[in-house]
């Protein structure tokens, strides 16, 4: 069985847009990115509705790829609808390509000119088609893959989310095996870094997938960074023993949150203080092919073009919920106290100081087995007792995210996978374990 191993994403404004028009959706096994097109404040309206499309996660028991293009058409009809009911939206459009790791296959659905690669071994393999005028010279031989990178028209695309009511879908599964590298990016990485400076830099496993993403994302600024650019990586690996689990499991905590990113528009220009975004505006030519008015600001002091680092960029909202089964209740407001400070210090010190740490100690001791609260559905362990203290204060954290879902799991096992039983940290990977190995029956 494979999973997810580890992976990375991050988007940035690159240095010449004045607002993000990216968005991307991660939560592993399932990543998508979209790349907005479209008047003022229309292009990150279109790739933020075609990545939500995915928040629900795939329907169970379906075929992964018929889901994932049911969810892409859903999201076009949406933005077509919005496009053409909202004057202030009209032409908006969106790239959006998906990867879903299934079984022993990751299924990709794309449509325009983000891309999907795969780094297998020391090839670089592009396993998406871009839907692009220079794209389609290309497929048909009337352009080299070099004159097609310099080509005046690289940024037309010949197929997008919104243009009509209908989009064709390209859906393909690639089988793929311990340690193959993906990669989806917007073309503000392929149009700034090319190929072959791609493989270089995706092929040094010496580095963390964190690294080879930031050392992307400067690379495409160093070229120029005309257009934003976004990065998700990941790395297959195959599920072993327990070993490899406890060497996961840290780390697992962290990357099992998932990220989604809505591109955001660039400020109104009376509501930016910097002072080195108020300068003159050109706009981008290569924006206007794209049908957007980007302006490029200018910095007065000196005329050059001011930068947009990553410090520009807004973060990543992150959501982190309760496990399924257990509703979030509404912090409780309670009456202040009528301690003095001091005498409350004091008793914060003596008493309840000692029972924080000693219920935290304990806390570190035993796990349970419960659903992935983003989806309710991907089986995970958590280590820590199942209750929430008010003002939201959980007594639990993650600690292993499964590679299976609760519908993989036998009917009549379900109930011992949702139970919450405190468990010891062998006997929960144990469990879970089996079920990954398809033991569990
Ligand atoms: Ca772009």
């Amino acid at each position: 069985m494979l999973r997810i191993a580890e992976h990375f994403h991050d988007s940035d404004l690159g240095r010449q847009r004045r607002g993000n028009e990216d968005s991307f959706y991660v939560r592993a096994p399932l990543f998508v990115v979209a790349d907005g097109m479209g008047g003022a404040q229309a292009g990150e309206v279109a790739s933020a509705i075609a990545v939500q499309q995915f928040e629900g996660g795939l329907p169970d028991g379906d075929d992964p790829g018929a889901a994932l293009a049911a969810l892409i058409q859903a999201a076009n009809l949406r933005i077509f609808e919005q496009a053409r009911s909202e004057s202030e939206h009209a032409g908006m459009g969106t790239t959006t390509t998906a990867a879903y790791l299934a079984g022993d296959a990751v299924v990709i659905a794309h449509v325009g000119d983000s891309r999907c690669y795969l780094l297998r071994d020391d090839d670089l393999l592009r396993l998406t088609r871009d839907h692009s005028l220079v794209g389609e010279l290309v497929a048909r031989g009337k352009l080299t893959e070099e004159q097609a990178e310099s080509h005046p028209q690289r940024s037309v695309i010949t197929r997008a989310l919104g243009a009509y009511p209908d989009v064709e879908v390209d859906v393909e599964a690639f089988p793929v095996r311990s340690g193959d590298l993906f990669l989806l990016c917007s073309d503000g990485l392929t149009s700034m870094v090319h190929e072959p400076q791609l493989k270089l830099l995706l092929a040094d496993r010496e580095r963390s997938l964190e690294r080879i993403g930031r050392d992307l994302i400067a690379a495409a600024n160093d070229a120029g960074g005309r257009d934003n650019i976004t990065v998700i990586l990941f790395r297959i690996e195959a599920v072993d023993d327990r070993r490899a689990v406890a060497a996961r499991a840290d780390d697992s905590a962290q990357t099992a949150e998932y990220d989604t990113f809505a591109g955001e528009a660039a400020e109104p220009r009376q509501a930016v203080s910097k002072p080195s975004a108020t300068g003159a505006a050109v706009a981008d030519p290569e924006a206007r092919r794209h049908g957007t008015v980007a302006l490029q600001a200018l910095d007065p002091d000196d005329g050059r073009a001011a930068p947009g680092g990553t410090g520009d960029s807004p973060p990543p909202r992150r959501t982190a919920q309760l496990p399924a089964g257990r509703e979030r209740e509404p912090p409780r407001v309670k009456r202040r106290s009528r301690l003095r400070s001091g005498g409350a210090l004091l008793l914060f010190l003596a008493v309840l100081l000692p029972l924080v740490i000693g219920a935290w100690l304990a806390t570190r001791a035993v796990y349970f087995i419960g659903t992935d609260p983003a989806d309710g559905r991907t089986v995970t362990i958590f280590r820590g007792l199942p209750y929430e203290l008010p003002f939201g204060l959980e007594l639990y954290e993650r600690y292993y995210d499964s590679g299976v879902t609760l519908a993989g799991v036998p009917p009549a096992r379900r109930a011992g996978f949702t139970d919450h039983k405190l468990r010891s940290r062998d006997d929960a990977e144990d469990l879970v374990i089996a079920l990954e190995k398809g033991e569990v029956e």
